[in-house]
């Protein structure tokens, strides 16, 4: 740490995430291999010249078990991952689903053998190609203790689901209490914080929020207290960063938070220009963090 001199105060810094939700959209119209690829490049032309390193979600479920496990995608994560970017496991099993082995109505992350099969595969197929995942995000912010132990089983330390206020226990969400920046915390009890050092801890990075509603976009999909830039606007995703910034600054700590932006939305220009934007809006009062440089 440099010594802080009289009168010069370091001020505490806001670091954003950018967790890139690849699905491709809607669920029942699979696009080309060729489309997505144009989309993700065209993403990752956005994200480079913001100086913003990506959290890539890469899609598992029922309809495309191992699509974006194989080429031509393997190649496109391996490069990403070669140029500072990580790579997420994202499984949406009900989303494009439901799973074959579905049991009734409940939400198939609290299915711990079928999630097992499902995260041991995944981790597997691209082990075997030489990749690893560096994080987990459930969709509609999924998360389970039993999925917890799954993916610190198989070597992912970090868990991206959080946000902060949510309460859907249809989705397997329970956040209503969770932190409000990135912290250590034990898969089974994972709105606690734990010193960063505990064995077996994941490292968590929530949502930024603003701390107010929380309002959603549609059901069960965030909103503009949140930062989510296909279902909000740059004037809120703006609002919620500022937020973060006022909230480092009046605590005195650093905080490390993440939005979200999606690729289906790639190749309309309202949208790339509101990423664009919103990227420019951050990199004046904040920096952007790959997740492998997150400490809690
Ligand atoms: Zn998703």
């Amino acid at each position: 740490m440099p010594a802080v001199e009289p009168g010069n105060v370091l001020m505490p810094e806001a670091c954003l995430v950018i967790n890139v939700d690849t699905d491709p959209d809607p669920a029942s119209v699979p696009q080309d291999d060729g489309s997505l690829l144009a989309k993700y490049r065209r993403m990752r032309e956005i994200l480079e010249a913001a100086g913003a390193p990506g959290a890539w979600c890469v899609l598992t479920g029922p309809i495309c078990r191992t699509r974006f496990l194989e080429e031509p995608f393997v190649s496109f994560w391996r490069d990403l991952r070669s140029t500072g970017h990580s790579l997420v496991l994202h499984a949406e099993e009900d989303l494009y689903g439901p799973p074959p082995d579905k049991q009734g109505t409940a939400c198939s992350y609290l299915n711990a053998p079928h999630m097992q099969t499902v995260i041991r595969e995944a981790v597997g197929r691209m082990g075997a190609q030489g990749l690893a995942f560096d994080a987990w995000r459930g969709g509609y912010h999924g998360f389970t203790p039993q999925i917890g132990h799954m993916i610190r089983a198989a070597g992912i330390g970090i868990e991206l689901s959080c946000g902060p206020g949510i309460e859907w226990p249809e989705k397997a969400a329970a956040w209503q209490r969770a932190p409000l920046s990135a912290y250590a915390m034990l898969p089974d009890d994972p709105q606690t914080p734990v010193p960063p050092d505990t064995a077996c801890a994941l490292l968590e990075i929530p949502f930024a929020w603003d701390g107010t509603g929380p309002r959603l976009s549609r059901p069960f999909v965030i909103g503009d207290s949140y930062m989510i830039n296909e279902f909000s606007t740059l004037e809120a995703n703006c609002r919620v960063w500022d937020a973060i910034v006022a909230r480092a600054a009046g605590t005195r700590e650093r905080h490390i938070v993440s939005m979200i932006t999606h690729t289906f939305a790639m190749g309309q220009a309202d949208i790339e220009n509101r990423l664009i934007d919103t990227l420019a809006h951050v990199g004046r009062s904040g920096r952007f963090i790959d997740i492998r440089a997150v400490t809690a």
